[in-house]
This record gives structure tokens, sequence and C-alpha cells, in this order.
């Protein structure tokens, strides 16, 4: 049994590629399994519980029927792109070419991919803010950019007015003549930060000064909270030749498995990703693009009553971990709540939880034993140390799911 085994390995980590041994499985979606598994009230990765709007529903039902079967075009179908660059330009007055300035992706994971590869030559770097979107480490690792981490420091939790924030010292020492990009995302994943006008024009001095792009991840730009309101780095003067623009449907239109996202970008930027995308997925599922079309056209009072929605849940999931002993982070955006563990006693050393991180631990306790499941603070840091005392759940669920959620806490102790 065990010779051929070993046999096995040998040839596999020799066949294999070195760079896909550099980085894991995504704990985020990992962590989805487990709480399939250990039948746990799911508030780890970040996809909404409830129903898709009706309308974008029967729009990719008609699409069907119309025999929107076959592939759209490698970039994007026109009604989509039409509508993404109508829509941009509604809500940041933004003017861009869809001929020649957008491409549709499969979701804005493919996006993201395919604009750091599209930009990226072996010795560059990308600056990332830390705690980042796990997907930013494994796209740097496969695009080959080195990743300057820039940290952004927790609120006080005693204050509500304090916001996560960085030291404009750190940043700017970031960057360097072989930086390529800075990897934004705002409103932010998993902090809920929102980048304000002032920091943007900060970062905007850098990426002029040391002639870089922006690639900025704005999928959560409708999910706002306490008045706050998104930016998009392509509308600070001077960065819209140097900024690209990632978004999609899943977190607007409550749609993430229809894996439809797209990148907005200066003409040169968008040849490259259209070059890159068309030879990794050739492209997105037409009739769900076609559905995108009409979602994106969509009234203000959907995009009020969304942030609206998830502005009870917040309060919701905020007072039930905060009851349950988390020191809770309060986000301005986005539908994640980042919290900080370090009040909590449970059985660490337990074999069935024992991890070289106690963010790590701690998560699998609450899958096992409470029946809870969240994302380890480690998995948004590259230093797994930075994030061992906090864990991020999300609020993107039915009022139920919160509820059998709060009922479960009842049996974690401080
Ligand atoms: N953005 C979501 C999260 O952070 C997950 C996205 C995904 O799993 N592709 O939970």
């Amino acid at each position: 049994m065990s010779a051929p085994e070993t046999n096995m390995t040998q040839i596999a980590r020799r066949m294999l590629s070195a760079k896909a041994e550099q980085f894991t499985e995504s704990v985020i979606r990992e962590m989805t399994r487990l709480a399939m598994k250990h039948n746990a009230v799911n508030l780890s990765q970040g996809f909404p519980d409830f129903a898709a709007p009706e309308e974008i529903k029967e729009a990719a039902r008609q699409a069907i029927s119309d025999d929107i079967n076959q592939y759209a075009i490698t970039w994007g179908a026109k009604p989509l792109r039409d509508a993404i660059v109508e829509k941009f330009a509604r809500t940041q007055h933004a003017t861009y070419d869809p001929e020649r300035e957008i491409t549709i992706c499969c979701g804005s994971t493919e996006a993201m991919m395919s604009a750091m590869m599209a930009i990226i030559n072996p010795g560059d770097e990308i600056v990332v803010f830390e705690p980042f979107y796990e997907n930013y480490g494994p796209d740097a690792i496969l695009s080959g950019a080195t990743p300057r981490f820039v940290k952004m420091r927790p609120p006080d939790p005693q204050n509500e007015n304090s916001t996560w924030s960085f030291d404009e010292r750190e940043l700017a020492a970031a960057f360097g003549p072989h930086t390529k990009a800075i990897i934004l995302n705002t409103p932010n994943n998993p902090t809920g930060k929102v980048f304000t006008r002032q920091e943007l024009e900060f970062i905007r001095d850098l990426c002029v000064r040391w002639n870089a792009f922006c690639i900025t991840d704005e999928i959560y730009e409708h999910i706002l909270y306490d008045a706050t309101e998104h930016i998009s780095m392509a509308c600070i003067d001077g960065m819209r030749g140097r900024t690209i623009v990632i978004n999609g449907m899943s977190k607007t239109y409550s749609v993430t498995g229809w894996r439809v996202g797209w990148a907005i970008a200066p003409p040169e930027p968008t040849q490259a990703i259209r070059k890159v995308h068309d030879f990794l997925t050739v492209g997105a599922a037409a009739p769900l693009q076609q559905a995108g079309a009409i979602a994106l056209r969509s009234p203000q009072s959907y995009y009020d009553g969304l942030a609206a929605t998830y502005a009870k849940k917040r309060e919701r999931l905020l007072k039930i971990l905060s009851s349950a002993g988390f020191t809770v982070f309060k986000p301005r955006g986005a539908y994640y709540i980042m919290t900080d563990i370090a009040r909590f006693q449970f059985p660490e050393r337990d074999p069935r939880f024992a991890s070289e991180s106690k963010d790590v631990a701690f998560a699998k306790y609450l899958v096992q034993e409470i029946g809870i499941a969240c994302v380890p603070g480690s998995s948004f840091y590259n230093d797994a140390q930075d994030g061992a005392s906090q864990v991020r759940f999300t609020f993107c669920k039915r009022e139920e799911t919160l509820a059998a959620a709060e009922a479960r806490f009842a049996k974690l102790s401080v």
C-alpha cells in the first residue's frame, strides 16, 4: 500500500507546477464545505442565501428561451457592455467606450486574474493593503508579481467614528521603481473600509509618481452604510488612464454563482486583458450576460433597497457578535464583520482543533462544536500570525439564518 503511494507522491511533486505549490486551496471556500459537513450555520463565504430579484431571474430564463445559447463575443455581449458603460456614467460620471474599454469575464475573480496577467512582467511588484481578500495572494503568484504588503490598522472599538487606517509613510515606502500596480478593494473585504477621496488622492499621487496602475476591485460598490460614498479610483483626477476597475454582478444582484464580472480599463490594457481572458475562458455564460444587461438598468430604488436591507443585517449581526463576546470592527461597506477573538477560552489544544494559528483552531471549534462557520483571520494576511486573533463573519444571510446563529452562539462561552 505505502510503496506505490510514495512513488506517486514523488512523481506528483516532480510533475506539478512550482507556482501551484506556493498557495493552498481557498480557506473561504473550504469553510463552506466544512459548514456543509458539520451542518453548521454558514457565515463564512460571502454569498447570499436569499433569492435573487425576480426580474433578473426572468431575464435569464427569457434569454435561454430566446436561444441565446452560443458563445457571446469573447470580450462580452454588446448589450451588457453597453449597460456597464451607461451605469458607470450614471453612477461615477465617467465615460467609457464599450467597444474598446470593457471586457466581460467569468466573475470578477477572472477579471482580476486576467488584468494581472495582462500587465505583470517578471520582476514587477504590486502593492497590496493587508488584510486583503484571499484571492489576491494566488493572483500575485500566478501572474508572477511580487507583493509588497501595507498594513491597515483596525479601528478603536471604543470609538464609533474610527475606521481602518493606513500609515501614509508606510504606503509611500512600499512604492518604488519596480511597482507595476496597487491593488485596491473599496468597499473592502474583509474590513468594510470605504476609502475616502483624500486617501484615494494620496494613492493617486504615488501611482503617478511611480508610473503605476491601480487595479481597483469595486464589487461591493452598492453596499454602503452610514452615508459613506463609493468613489471609483477611475474618477480621481489623473487616474482614468492608469486604472483598471474590476466589478461584477455577484454581490449587487445576489447571483454569485452566475460568474459574470468585468474589467473597465483604457484601450491599451483592455487589449491585453481581452487576449488573456479569451484564452483562459473564451467567455462568460451568454444568457446570463443578456440578463446582466437588464439587471444593470435596475432603478435607483433597487440599489437603495439593497443597502438598506444590508444595513439592518449589519446591525443584527453586530449585536449578535458583541453579545457573544467578540470585539467587533464595524464595517462601513461590504457585508463582512472582522472581529477579535482574544477574549475566548476554548479547547485550543484539543487535537480535533489544534492548529498552528489560534484563529484556525477557533474556526474549527466554532464549526464543529458550536455549529457556526466563519473565516479564520489568517487567510487575509501574508503572515498567518498577523490574523491569529481575528475571524470574519458575513451577514449576507436571511433573518432565519442570523437567528439560528444567535441561538447557537448561546453555547459559546468567553
Ligand atoms: N468574496 C467572497 C468572500 O470573501 C467569496 C468569493 C468567492 O468565494 N469566490 O467570502
